[in-house]
């Protein structure tokens, strides 16, 4: 009885201790955060689910920011658990929701949410985004929290890595939505043009050119385009047999509705604008995208951990690395983002 006493007493003793030891070592254990901002790219729940279970798997903890910079600014941080993140590797758009922050933009919106982070605890956050949520994560890291980019836009036009999460979701939807339009141009002999997303930049734009057989690309990168060469090229491909025709223009050429026009005044083929739009933004993630966000998540976290800060996760040569933010942003607007001339070349000589 007195044994058992004792016993029971030891084991309250043990169980007080291991709760200390416990309580202490949760204390210790460093505290990140992800989030998302800017426009939502499929793969980014991947990242997102990436991030969380390296931070935890390394001991670390880790809080979740909705809504981009604005749940950083109103300082809610969200712990979230390894069974937080299940089901969600095949989903796009993002768990954490994503927005524009005009607030952070300015020097008191990033000054109270460092504020918010230090008072928290969070020794480090995960951004990610396009290159606008970059300079965000610049400006934090200037007030003393480490930051870690992940390119996250199907724009693929982040300068600094050949690849960013959510290009290749976005340039496979792009396709089937096109390959859609043929059906219906080839049975009515028509020319549709069809523009696609891509923000300033031409890379989804030329690869679903490529991808479905269009007759022109006309994307910003080209500065010589005249609408003249691609009505020259109908009428020559007419000339030798071809009845409907795909013309794909890049978001930022635009203007689909009046090329329509010109080409059916020009040609006298019947000509119809869509516009893809937002259908490209959605849908469940690639093997690619949910392959290239795991391993950006985990490189991530992996530099954060290690202390780093003011580094963005890239792909070079087919590799995950990272790279300076300041210098990535250095490199400019997504314009200077080397074009891939010879695809553009090829797109030329396969679609006569
Ligand atoms: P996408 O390529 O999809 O547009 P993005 O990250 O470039 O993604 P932006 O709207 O440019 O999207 O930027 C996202 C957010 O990053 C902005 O709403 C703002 O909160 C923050 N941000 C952008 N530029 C700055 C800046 N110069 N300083 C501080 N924060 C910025």
């Amino acid at each position: 009885m007195c044994f058992k006493l004792l016993k029971k007493d030891k084991s309250k003793s043990l169980q007080n201790e291991n709760t200390d030891i416990k309580a202490e070592l949760e204390d210790k254990k460093m505290k990140i955060a992800v989030l998302t901002s800017g426009g939502d790219a499929p793969g980014m729940n991947a990242a997102i689910r990436a991030v969380v279970r390296t931070a935890i798997y390394k001991g670390a903890e880790v809080y979740g920011i909705e809504r981009g910079y604005n749940g950083l600014i109103r300082g809610e941080f969200k712990k979230l658990e390894v069974r937080d993140v299940s089901d969600i590797i095949q989903t796009g758009g993002t768990k954490l929701y994503t927005a524009r922050c005009a607030e952070f933009r300015e020097d008191e919106g990033v000054t109270l949410a460092a504020e918010h982070c230090k008072k928290f605890g969070i020794e480090g956050i995960v951004t990610i985004g396009g290159d606008g949520t970059f300079r965000g994560a610049l400006d934090l890291s200037r007030k003393g929290i480490n930051c870690i980019g992940i390119p996250g836009t199907i724009d693929n036009d982040i300068a600094c890595s050949e690849y960013s999460i959510g290009f290749d979701t976005a340039m496979n939807t792009a396709m089937r939505m096109v390959d859609n339009i043929r059906d219906t141009a080839q049975s009515h002999d028509r020319c549709s043009i069809v523009e696609v997303m891509g923000r300033n930049a031409g890379f989804l734009a030329l690869n679903t050119g490529v991808a479905c057989g269009a007759t022109s690309i006309i994307i910003p990168e080209d500065k010589e385009f005249d609408i003249d060469d691609v009505v020259a090229k109908i009428l020559e491909t007419k000339e030798q047999g071809k009845k409907h025709f795909i013309i794909i223009v890049a978001e930022g050429v635009g203007g689909v509705e009046e090329k329509a026009k010109y080409i059916e005044a020009k040609t006298g083929i019947e000509s119809r604008a869509t516009v893809l739009g937002h259908v490209q933004r959605g849908g469940s993630p690639t093997v690619r995208d949910r392959v290239v966000a795991t391993q950006m998540g985990y490189h991530a976290v992996e530099l954060l951990l290690a202390g780093a800060t003011c580094r963005v996760v890239v792909m070079k040569d087919e590799k995950i690395t990272d790279y300076d933010i300041e210098e990535a942003l250095k490199k400019g607007s997504p314009l200077h983002k080397p074009f891939d001339e010879k695809t553009y070349e090829i797109a030329n000589a396969v679609s006569i």
